[in-house]
C-alpha cells in the first residue's frame, strides 16, 4: 500500500504518483484512486478518459464553427468520440450576454488534434469551411427538380408534335 501513489489508471488499475498526468502503459488519463468503484464517474471524468493524450499538444487553433450552442457542442462531441479534445468560444465580432445561447462559437482544438479533426469533420460535411447555399435553391440534382425538368420536356415535346401534325395535315 505504501508504495502506491494518489492516481490510478482507470485502464490498468496502476497507481502512480502524482506528477504524472497519463498512464505511461496505456496513455489514459490519470484519476484519484481513492475515489473507489462505488463512486460514479462523473462527466467530466467519461470525458477525460475518452480524450487521447496525442492529440493534446500544442496551442489553440480553430478547426470549425457551429451556427450556435447546441451545434457547437455537436462537434465537440463528435471530436470527442475521436479522442480529440476541444473547447468552444464565442466567435469574435458577436458580442451578446453570455447567458444567451445564441451566437456563433469557434470550436478550439490543440494543434496536435486539428488534422484528424478537419478530417473527421469534413467527411461529416461539418467544415471547416461551411457548405454554402444549405437554405438556397435545390440544384437540378434534387428529385422534385429533375421530375419538373423531366414534365417540361415532355410538354415541349408534345407542343412540337401537335404542331408538326398541324402543319403537314
Ligand atoms: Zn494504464
Amino acid at each position: 500500500m505504501s508504495s502506491k501513489g494518489p492516481l490510478a489508471c482507470p485502464r490498468c488499475a496502476k497507481t502512480y504518483p502524482l506528477d504524472e498526468r497519463f498512464c505511461p502503459e496505456c496513455g489514459m488519463p490519470l484519476t484519484y484512486a481513492g475515489r473507489g468503484e462505488q463512486e460514479p464517474i462523473t462527466d467530466a471524468q467519461e470525458r477525460a478518459r475518452k480524450i487521447k493524450p496525442q492529440y493534446t499538444d500544442g496551442e489553440l487553433v480553430r478547426v470549425a464553427g457551429g451556427r450556435n450552442q447546441a451545434e457547437a457542442e455537436l462537434i465537440q462531441g463528435m471530436l470527442l468520440e475521436e479522442g480529440i479534445p476541444s473547447i468552444l468560444r464565442r466567435t469574435r465580432g458577436f458580442d451578446v450576454p453570455d447567458f444567451l445561447a445564441a451566437g456563433p462559437r469557434d470550436v478550439m482544438v490543440p494543434e496536435a488534434g486539428y488534422e484528424p479533426a478537419r478530417r473527421l469533420l469534413l467527411d461529416a460535411e461539418m467544415g471547416p469551411e461551411e457548405s454554402a447555399g444549405e437554405d438556397g435553391i435545390p440544384g437540378i440534382g434534387s428529385p422534385a427538380r429533375l421530375l419538373t425538368w423531366v414534365l417540361v420536356g415532355l410538354a415541349g415535346a408534345a407542343v412540337l408534335v401537335w404542331l408538326l401534325y398541324q402543319a403537314t395535315a
